[in-house]
């Protein structure tokens, strides 16, 4: 959580854009993926680093949904475009896993949508029940930098680079304040809604023909569901898969945080569905698998490489992070460019988890 916490506050900074620089990203987006299938993107200006994604699979009588955003605010929106589209009802949505940006605004489709039912894996549900304060700590902890930076600036007249301070600089730290005051106050007001109903390994619903396939893999949480709709060769895989374009710099975002050969395989068993569109957790949807087929290589690469220098007599962390060598990967993942500095990071971090799991070992942080 630490090193979300740090996350949000820069990218939050980052993520107001100074006079001059592009406009703020502050509405929904929208794909139309298929008949009756749209995927929602929450504001990246807005929800941040927690701008996830949203889809709306319209039936012949009801509407089922997948993900549910963190700011009920974004949810609002999401709700009011699905009124946009139909006038059924939303009777299923599904909860990803239990990070705060997937099931925050369950609650607005309840009271929107009565007798909604909420599904979810036990793991998920059972992880939501226990993670609830992470909530209002993150983002408070966050807003406390962004004042801190702003307090800073103004008594010292300087912005931290130590060049004169701008006007403009200082009120966009001052907006940036603002609106992390405004996300703290929703997300304590939020109401946690759990799941209603509970699957451990698959479940598959039906709606009118609509077949829906949910299976219980491991992302970026453990028991996350990812689901499948095989007729219309739709994907959705929540934080299983998080897009290059989410603003966190190169994938593979939140690998360095978790078991590396279970998030493997599930990435081998999607790959191994006929899909047309692959929606992520995050990000503009994906019409092929080359992102996919990508991260698997590279989970795969760094697996290897770190047991076979343990093999070879690697005792450190640092001699075995530094053996892992995955530029040439890395590289296809923003073609033109050398892999950046954030992408050493996540994989200095997946080498580690590699190593702890090679070792059936705790590392000391
Ligand atoms: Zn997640």
């Amino acid at each position: 959580m630490n090193r979300l916490v740090h996350c949000l506050g820069v990218l939050a900074l980052l993520a107001r854009p100074l006079a001059g620089q592009t406009a703020p990203d502050t509405v929904l987006h929208k794909e139309v993926l298929g008949d009756g299938i749209y995927l929602f993107r929450a504001p990246t200006e807005l929800d941040v680093w927690t701008s996830s994604n949203t889809v709306v699979i319209v039936n012949d009588e009801d509407v089922t949904v997948f993900d549910a955003n963190t700011r009920p605010s974004t949810t609002r929106k999401v709700i009011a475009e699905i009124r946009k589209i139909t006038n059924k009802p939303v009777r299923i949505l599904i909860n990803s896993h239990f990070h705060m940006d997937h099931w925050s605004g369950n609650d607005e489709y309840v009271k929107a949508f009565p007798g909604v039912q909420i599904v979810a894996t036990t793991e998920t549900r059972d992880y939501m029940k226990r993670s609830q304060p992470l909530f209002e700590d993150a983002f408070t902890s966050v807003m406390r930098g962004a004042q801190t930076r702003l307090e800073t600036a103004t008594r010292t007249g300087k912005e931290p680079d130590g060049s004169p301070l701008r006007p403009e600089y200082q009120r966009a730290l001052q907006g940036n304040v603002d609106e992390l005051a405004r996300w703290v106050a929703e997300m304590r007001s939020v109401r946690r809604v759990l799941p209603t109903i509970a699957f451990r390994d698959s479940l598959i619903l039906w709606s009118g023909r609509r077949e829906f396939r949910l299976v219980s893999a491991t992302g970026d949480a453990l028991g996350s569901t990812v689901l499948y709709l095989p007729a219309e060769r739709l994907l959705v895989t929540g934080d299983v898969l998080v897009s290059p374009e989410d603003g966190h710099g190169p994938p593979p975002w939140g690998a360095g945080a978790y078991g590396l050969s279970a998030w493997l395989q599930t990435l081998r068993r999607l790959d191994a569905l006929d899909v047309a569109v692959i929606v992520p957790g995050q990000g503009p949807a994906m019409h092929d698998k080359t992102y996919l087929d990508l991260t698997a290589r590279l989970y795969a690469s760094v697996i290897g490489q770190v047991q076979a220098a343990l093999e070879r007599g690697a005792g450190s962390l640092a001699d075995v992070q530094a053996s892992v060598q995955v530029d040439s990967i890395g590289a296809m993942y923003t073609p033109g460019k050398a892999p950046s500095e954030a992408f050493h990071r996540w994989v200095r971090g997946m080498a580690r988890q590699a190593m702890k799991q090679s070792l059936d070992a705790q590392l000391d942080d």
